[in-house]
């Protein structure tokens, strides 16, 4: 045996542990789950709203009267400038 020689590592700066790249793909997925989550919830929220059942109480100058970020209105309950 003379000593150690890294074969086949394909890019993925000379790392051979497995349960590296494993725990990265775990921390992306629940990344992901979590990103599917809160753009789900804010588009529950967002159908909510546009069938009336729920209301915004906030001054025009708050940032969820924005027309890009309106989605995320019910689902990031901070900043908002109430009436
Ligand atoms: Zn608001």
């Amino acid at each position: 045996m003379v000593g150690h020689k890294p074969t086949g590592v394909r890019g993925q700066r000379g790392t051979c542990a497995t349960g590296l790249r494993y725990a990265r793909r775990m921390r992306r997925g629940i990344l992901l789950l979590f990103g599917t989550l809160y753009v789900g919830a804010a588009l529950i929220g967002h159908a909510k709203e546009r069938g009336g059942a729920m209301t915004c109480e906030c001054q025009d100058a708050c940032w969820c009267k924005r027309p890009g970020i309106r989605l995320f209105r019910w689902v990031l309950p901070l900043g908002h400038k109430l009436r």
